[in-house]
């Protein structure tokens, strides 16, 4: 092993999804000489865009979206003048029918016929009374569900879509991950928004419109990226294998490149990998109650297939549902809904998610076999013609999603306060923390470790100043 820099990086950042790159950004401004490690040969992680013969497509359609002012700004001022605002408009694709995501009353009443929805109006009263009787917190997603949306709208669609995207009984997943997901949402404030569109306090997961990159969500990695590089750097294609540590803090990190492997030093580091991989990275290694606490937490994957179509535009909307468990995918987006520079001029493509646990059927799968399902049911579905298929892309995304069993809670609790010891050692973003963060999160999470490893808040005219925590790194 060789030491791969004749001067030591003060700030190591281990990932380059938006995590790793906001925290990288946020020290580069500031002036700290800092180093970002990267494994793939692209930086931006779950919120990059792939680029395919002159097709774009995101890890399914990535909207960003944040009711923080400071984070607004941040990535406006970051993007200039390339995000365009994309009206948004979902659906659900049940029954062979289309529905409306948010619901509205109308469209439910005739798509599943009046006695169904009496039935969702009636046991949605009943739970409603229930819970005025019986208080406590909703441990599973069942129950939440159930209490937000009566039983009969649990069984009708989230029974079969949670489990589709979890590939776990919805008894066994935490109601946390759905009281994030769907904030604030219940059957009543549906009703009550689809009346009222114009009534002012909006539920945030239901907004009406969203800021995107006219080139594909991945832009923001790039922009990140390309700041960063004014003044440091990011090392793609170099895997993170070791973190060596002794007396409470890390002292190096081992890293593989094009088959060779390096140690790089640091004084202060920020992870943005997966929580469990790092546990399983410390040497010495941890207790074995550590090991044991990071091997029961899991992750779900996640396997993107994109169709090309010969045809300007397929459908009108930025995300379509599929609950039902005999189609294998769980959504389907049209990039060119969100940006018609998304493919090339007249042609459009569907990017189609499968949840799936790798090593699994799905995961393993051909491309060649996944393409030609995709493409059976896309036809079955009514979408699209066979004959009208110009190319395609497979693309297999491990730990897309942390998988929130009842119990992941307290695991987590353990490993943090395990990594907590380590004084200049910092755990962030979504895999990182194992939490479910979207990119608003993700970025504030870079940047609040960033400040934590400037040791100071954030101004409160945004700006971010150097101070003297990392005095021997300034440059
Ligand atoms: C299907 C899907 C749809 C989504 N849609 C939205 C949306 O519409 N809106 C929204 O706001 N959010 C959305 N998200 C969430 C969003 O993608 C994440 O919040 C965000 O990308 C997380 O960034 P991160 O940097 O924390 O993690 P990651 O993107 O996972 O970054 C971690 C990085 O670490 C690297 N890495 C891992 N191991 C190593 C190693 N050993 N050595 C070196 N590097 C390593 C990885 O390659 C990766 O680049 C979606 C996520 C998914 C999966």
């Amino acid at each position: 092993m060789k030491d791969m820099f004749s001067d030591t990086a003060c700030g190591v950042v281990l990932g380059g999804g938006l995590t790793g790159l906001s925290a990288a950004c946020a020290l580069s401004r500031a002036g700290y000489a800092v180093k970002v490690i990267e494994q793939d040969a692209t930086v931006g992680g779950l919120s990059k865009t792939i680029r395919h013969n002159g097709y774009r497509f995101d890890l399914g359609g990535h909207r960003f979206f944040t009711t923080d002012r400071k984070l607004n700004q941040f990535v406006q001022d970051l993007m200039t003048d390339e995000l365009i605002t994309v009206p948004r408009s979902s659906k659900i694709f049940m029954r062979g029918k289309f529905f409306d995501y948010p619901l509205r009353p109308t469209n439910a009443l005739f798509g599943l016929g009046i006695p169904t929805s009496f039935r969702i109006l009636a046991d949605y009263a009943v739970e409603r009374i229930r819970r005025l009787m019986q208080q406590g917190r909703s441990e599973s997603l069942e129950d939440w569900v159930v209490e937000n949306f009566g039983r009969t709208m649990f069984d009708i669609y989230f029974k079969v879509y949670s489990e589709k995207v979890w590939g776990i009984p919805c008894n066994t997943i935490s109601a946390e991950w759905v009281d994030r997901r769907i904030n604030g949402l219940s059957l009543a404030k549906a009703i009550r928004n689809a009346f009222s569109r114009v009534s002012g306090r909006k539920i945030p997961t239901l907004v009406d419109e969203f800021l995107y990159p006219s080139l594909g969500i991945g832009r923001i990695s790039d922009r990140l990226k390309e700041e960063i590089e004014l003044s440091n750097m990011v090392l793609l294609e170099t895997s993170v294998e070791a973190i060596h540590h002794a007396g409470n803090a890390v002292e190096k990190i081992v890293v593989s490149s094009r088959g060779q492997t390096d140690v790089i030093t640091g004084k202060q580091f920020i992870s943005s990998l997966p929580l469990t991989r790092i546990i399983r990275m410390l040497e010495p290694a941890p207790p074995q109650r550590i090991l044991d606490a990071a091997s029961r937490l899991k992750f779900r994957d996640l396997v993107v297939v994109a169709v090309m179509v010969d045809k300007e535009r397929v459908t009108d909307q930025t995300w379509i549902y599929i609950p039902e468990s005999f189609i294998p995918f769980g959504r389907i987006h049209e990039p060119t809904n969100w940006s018609e520079k998304m493919a090339p001029e007249g042609k459009t493509l569907l990017v189609i998610e499968y949840f799936s646990f790798k090593g699994d059927r799905t995961w393993n799968e051909t491309d060649e076999n996944l393409i030609t399902t995709t493409v059976d049911h896309l036809e079955k579905l009514g979408f699209i013609r066979r004959a009208e298929v110009c190319d395609s892309a497979v693309v297999r995304v491990p730990k897309a999603y942390p998988l929130f069993e009842i119990g992941y809670h307290e695991l987590c609790k353990e490993l943090y306060a395990y990594l907590g010891r380590f004084r200049n050692l910092i755990i962030a973003g979504r895999s990182g923390m194992f939490r479910y963060y979207n990119m608003d999160h993700a970025i504030e999470s870079g940047i609040r470790a960033a400040e934590a490893v400037m040791g100071r808040e954030m101004d409160p005219d945004g700006q971010f100043r150097k101070d003297t925590f990392l005095a021997g790194c300034e440059r």
